[in-house]
């Protein structure tokens, strides 16, 4: 096809439109990296937009693990898991990752992308339905696109919406409930206990993607469905590595059933290669972090820190109780003024816009690590004082949509 196919004339008129509605997104370089410390675009600026919610990403410990094995077993798994990608470590990982959230069994993916896609796919048909909370991340709504099983969304966070869902279609055969525990956007939690209780009720299957609670929610930071010892209640639970782990792929959790039928029937575990050594190894070791519980403490005590100063500097709308903490600013622009605003203040907070929020949600996503220092967090309370003053409401507002 070349220069004179439908192909450059497509993109051309496609990026005008992406340029037209003032969404044209261009990611920041990072050349270096002290934890929160970063420079990107040649800039020192202190971070508070990664996931890196235990500043693990960096930690020298698990940078060793992870160089050990690259030595021992080279950068890559060299085949999918079923033909020869399978090493010890995937089994090893898998089976700390259950005992660590107290279930049977576990099963290694690419990434939290994959695993859900793999998870939905597998378990849904086209003769199922699939109730999903409207704020769940774009994997979960796309596994269930390629799912082919009927959607039916519940207003966020809305368990009484989602009985009615339930009860308005009582003949469905397979149905699953799928929700975030903590939603990665507003940094809210799920009524967990309540859609347990309405999935035993109609018979439905529940899946949880704990991405953001792994590390952060819990006593234990072992996430909601530890917290809750809601194992029983839950078929699955999804972890990712690439977010409080700092490092990268995810875990499915549930039943060895469950275990044994994913490996034969979720299309991205099959057709994929096996998780790289060295990512393994750096999620093994940041779990041995977790397990210990130091790291999440810190996190607490910095989110605490943050909600404190926030309130001591004036602030009177502070919902500061996770270490996601969105500042809805309403317009796109606005938001972007915002975010270029913090930035020349040294601090690093990206805006997100649609699609990846509602429209007239736009908003600043501003993440606190155990990593941060009690500094740079009173400099971000004064930025943000200088950017949006006190009146502004930070944290978990009503969304609207
Ligand atoms: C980030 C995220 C994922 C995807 O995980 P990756 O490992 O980054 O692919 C899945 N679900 C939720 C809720 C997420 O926030």
């Amino acid at each position: 096809m070349g220069e004179n196919g439908w192909l450059n004339e497509y993109l051309e008129a496609e990026m005008a439109d992406i340029a037209a509605t003032g969404r044209l997104r261009l990611p920041r370089t990072v050349s270096a990296a002290d934890g929160p410390r970063v420079i990107v675009d040649g800039r020192r600026i202190v971070s508070f937009c990664s996931n890196d919610y235990l500043g693990l990403a960096g930690e020298p410990s698990i940078r060793r693990a992870a160089s050990a094995a690259v030595e021992a077993f080279g950068a890559g798994a060299t085949a999918s898991r079923l033909i020869s990608g399978t090493h010890a470590s995937h089994l090893e990982l898998e089976r700390r990752f259950a005992r660590c959230l107290g279930y049977p069994a576990g099963l290694c993916f690419g990434s939290g992308y994959h695993a859900n896609l793999g998870l939905l796919g597998a378990l849904a048909g086209d003769d199922s339905v699939v109730y999903s909370d409207a704020a769940n991340h774009a994997s979960i709504i796309d596994g269930i696109r390629l799912s082919k099983a009927a959607k039916r969304i519940y207003r966020h966070r809305d368990a009484a919406h989602l009985a009615e869902l339930l009860e308005g279609d009582r003949t469905t055969s397979r149905r699953i409930i799928v929700t975030e525990s903590l939603f990665s956007m507003d940094g809210d939690v799920a009524p967990l206990a309540e859609l347990a209780e309405l999935a035993r009720r109609y018979g439905a299957a529940l899946l949880v993607d704990e991405a953001h609670a792994f590390g952060t929610v819990g006593d234990a930071g072992r996430g909601l469905v530890h917290e809750l010892g809601l194992q029983k209640a839950v078929d699955a639970v999804v972890v990712t590595c690439g977010k409080a782990l700092g490092s990268y792929g995810a875990v499915v959790v549930g039943s060895e059933r469950l275990r044994a039928f994913l490996v034969n029937r979720s299309r991205t575990f099959i057709f994929t290669t096996g998780l790289p050594a060295p990512s393994v190894a750096a999620t093994i070791a940041a779990l041995d972090f977790v397990e210990r519980g130091e790291v999440t403490r810190r996190l607490r005590a910095n989110v605490e820190c943050f909600g404190r100063r926030l309130r001591e500097r004036g602030f009177r709308d502070v919902r500061v109780t996770w270490p996601i903490v969105p500042i809805v600013i309403g317009s796109e622009e606005a938001t972007m003024v915002a975010s270029r605003r913090l930035w020349e203040r040294g601090l690093w907070i990206q805006g997100i816009r649609p699609p990846t929020v509602a429209p007239g949600t736009s908003r600043l996503r501003l993440t606190l690590s155990a990593g941060h220092h009690e500094v740079e967090i009173a400099a971000l309370v004064e930025a943000l004082v200088e950017v949006l003053g006190i009146e502004a409401a930070i944290g978990s507002a009503e969304i609207v949509d």
